[in-house]
């Protein structure tokens, strides 16, 4: 057990974790050295990681190199002072600048995150972390996608607008956390369906409603824990034209999808509760977990293996601490954002690269320490290019004095992350306020809605209540939200989408929509407690004090077969 330096509870270091810092061993010349034991518990790891990471707050803003308008993940005016610079997608990855022209030469005399942190200020960012997409320009995070607008953490999505954590999904509106996915719309946690509404943790899945936990089920409304099922309405089987009348019943219709809404949070309640989301897995201990194996307290993972406190992940192996991972990643510890990496730590948005330590934003790399938006280098200090023997034997001095002044092994100082931690991912999972957020060393921005250049704004209750009265020229509107008064507008995709699905429009703020789905998934943190129906000992995310009632797997299974 040892003591974290943040929050002062004891965590437990396991062997297997003590194994792993040995393995993952950086190597100079004849000189080895193994990662140092972590000083901060697993939550504090995570939540220091998570506070450079911002997935949903977007600004209008304007390229420092070629002052072209451009939408980025950086409201103007760094909190650090200094502003930072940012440009387009793709003038950040053309030839028209070249991030090694801005070395430095590393002095013992100072502190080494003081001089990361000099060179990470000054080193031009990527307005928005993008890859390979096309016409995606309000979307952070994603790669490989198409037609997207305020989407999340998302590869290979065609026409998706609002959401979080989609993969390979098409035309899915207000949906997180959904894979393999076709027009749907209001669904967390969702695989491989297609034309649901409303939906939570299901699998296999057409034309559902307002539904938890079916897997391979048609035509359902309003049910839970079904395997299998045609033709239900509230889990009891009803005729072809029974259900039809209750799907016409709420279609097209605000104040009916409204009080649907209400029943299936009831439901939700008071279903039974599997203790975990775990799948076609080994070995495994988490929530939210698809063909994998040997993967111990990991969240939102898929095809992964031998991994532990790994944070969102798509095929990726031996592992640990780390967040956000796309394809292959391999023997890494304490990194967020990476797309292909082998053998890295201490890193941040770093692809396609290996034997990294302490570097962001690099790709194609190797081999390079301390460095800032490097491409294609080896060998790199601080973005500065040095030889094979010269970096061999400056990085273990380097790492000599981080020991000494204890920043060996630490990840970046929160102080230096170009965010408010109200506009990162650390604040969905350790929601802070302002005072407790800066006390605690991390920055704040104050937030403010800009008002839509518009013809008129409405309060949304003035909306009609079927989609089918509301006209085009709602697309020239800004609609108050419901609960927050923020304005909001409705794009013209997404008055199609509901159009042709039969959706009343929404009448919450996006953001509104996008907490509420977050509403649904537990923490990432696991409880040990006992089935409540066997008394087995099972580890869960659902906390002891929570109103749910939670099952073993066993007992789950026989509840719902
Ligand atoms: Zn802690
Ligand atoms: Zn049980």
């Amino acid at each position: 057990m040892k003591t974290c330096v943040t929050c002062g509870q004891t965590f437990l270091l396991s062997d297997d974790e003590r194994d792993f810092l040995k393995r993952m061993a950086f190597t100079f010349g004849s000189i080895t050295i193994p990662l140092p034991e972590p000083t901060r518990c697993p939550d504090c790891r995570l939540q220091r990681r998570t506070c450079h990471r911002n997935e949903r707050f977007l600004y209008k803003a304007e390229s420092s190199l070629s002052r072209k308008p451009m939408v980025s993940i950086y409201e103007a005016g760094a909190l650090w002072g200094k502003d930072y610079l940012v440009y387009g997608h793709d003038e950040w990855n053309g030839d028209g600048w070249e991030a090694s022209k801005d070395n430095r030469t590393y002095d013992p005399a100072r502190s080494f995150f003081e001089q990361w942190a000099d060179l990470h200020k000054a080193v031009p960012r990527m307005g928005l972390i993008v890859l390979a997409n096309e016409n995606c320009d309000f979307t952070t995070g994603t790669a490989y996608s198409k037609n997207c607008y305020l989407t999340n953490s998302s590869e290979y999505c065609e026409d998706c607008y609002y959401g979080k954590l989609l993969q390979k999904c098409r035309n899915c509106v207000d949906c997180s956390y959904i894979y393999d996915s076709e027009r749907c719309y209001d669904c967390v946690g969702v695989y491989d369906s297609y034309g649901c509404t409303s939906l939570a943790f299901s699998k296999n899945c057409s034309d559902c409603h307002f539904s938890t936990n079916l897997l391979g089920c048609k035509n359902c409304i309003l049910c839970s824990n079904l395997r299998q099922k045609e033709f239900h309405v509230r889990n009891k089987p009803v005729s072809k034209e029974e259900y039809q009348k209750t799907l016409l019943s709420f279609q097209n219709s605000h104040t009916a999808h409204e009080a649907l809404t209400k029943e299936w949070h009831e439901i939700e309640r008071s279903r039974v509760h599997r203790f975990a989301n775990i799948v076609n897995c080994e070995a495994c201990t988490g929530d939210e977990i698809e063909n994998s194996k040997h993967c111990t307290e990991c969240f939102d993972l898929t095809d992964s293996q031998d991994c532990l406190h790994a944070y969102v992940g798509v095929a990726i192996k031996d592992t640990q601490h780390s967040s956000n991972m796309y394809m292959k990643v391999e023997l890494c510890y304490d990194i967020l954002g990476a797309i292909e990496v082998y053998h890295g730590a201490y890193c941040l948005f770093c692809f396609y690269s290996q034997d990294l330590l302490y570097s962001e934003y690099c790709q194609h790399c190797k081999d390079c320490f301390g460095c800032v938006g490097l491409k294609h280098k080896r060998y790199c200090i601080f973005n500065k290019q040095y030889t094979k023997e010269e970096y061999e034997k400056l990085v273990p001095e380097i790492i000599d004095a981080m020991r000494r002044r204890g920043e060996w092994g630490e990840y970046f100082p929160a102080k230096n992350a170009p965010f408010g931690y109200n506009e990162t991912l650390a604040n969905e999972y350790f929601p802070l306020t302002k005072e407790e957020a800066i006390a605690k060393g991390f920055l704040w921005r104050d937030l403010t809605d800009r008002m839509p250049d518009v013809a008129k704004v409405i309060p949304a209750a003035q909306l009609p209540d079927s989609i089918t009265d509301i006209p085009d020229d709602v697309l020239n509107w800004a609609i108050r939200c419901e609960k927050t008064d923020r304005p909001f507008r409705i794009i013209k995709q997404e008055l199609q989408f509901c159009r042709d699905m039969n959706l009343p429009l929404p009448r919450l703020h996006p953001d509104v929509r996008y907490d509420d789905r977050l509403a649904w998934r537990n923490p990432r943190k696991l409880w040990n407690r006992a089935c409540m129906k066997c008394q087995k000992g099972i580890q869960t995310s659902y906390a002891p004090d929570r109103p749910e009632t939670v099952y073993c797997e066993e007992c789950y299974l026989k509840e719902v077969y």
